[in-house]
């Protein structure tokens, strides 16, 4: 996303636990919540989820406390007491796997994710956040310190990974790609 826009007025249904309660679950049956990055529009539920444990990097945490990103909210860094600081790529839990994507933000990660059936998926975040950004291999709208050489290699790393682990990239933010998705509460396995 990019800076400075007003984020849009959540109806109740819209909630994290709302979304949960109709898969059968409720927020105490989260352990671990994993975030990308800290831009509001993928923070901004975590205070439904009390008791869960949330990855952030390290990086992405030093970057947003310097304070210039109009995007992270100051009351969401205030919040931490359920972070767990990581360093670098690391295991989430069996078969999904925390990918470094810097460019978008200092510490933004990516998420490679193992499936049941079918290629494996990688969640971009906003490293790929249209699949214009992928297929053009075109940098995000907002770049860290405008830093958008760092972006376009996090780009070209999971057009990478791609090819060679034989999986596919799901940019986050693209309205047409999403509508080609099972819809909520379906799923793919
Ligand atoms: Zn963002």
């Amino acid at each position: 996303m990019r800076p400075l826009v007003e984020p849009p007025n959540m109806q109740e249904g819209q909630r994290i636990p709302r979304y949960l309660e109709k898969l059968g679950f409720g927020p105490r049956d989260v352990d671990i919540v994993f975030i990308g990055h800290l831009h509001f529009d993928h923070v901004g539920g975590l205070h439904d989820l009390p008791g869960c444990t949330v990855h952030v990097q390290a990086d992405e945490v030093a970057a947003a406390r310097t304070g210039p990103d109009g995007s992270v909210f100051a009351d969401e860094l205030a919040n931490s007491n359920q972070w767990e600081i990581k360093t670098g790529e690391y295991l989430v839990a069996p078969g999904v796997h925390a990918i470094s994507s810097p460019g978008h933000t200092a510490g933004h990660m990516s998420l490679f994710i193992e499936l049941q059936k079918g290629p494996p998926v990688i969640l971009c975040g906003d490293a790929a956040d249209l699949r214009e950004n992928l297929v053009e291999e075109i940098a995000p709208g907002y770049c860290w310190q405008d830093n958008a050489s760092l972006a376009l290699g996090s780009i070209r790393k999971l057009k990478a990974l791609e090819s060679r682990e034989k999986c596919e990239l799901w940019p986050n933010h693209d309205m047409d790609f999403f509508m080609s998705l099972p819809r909520f509460p379906a799923w793919r396995d």
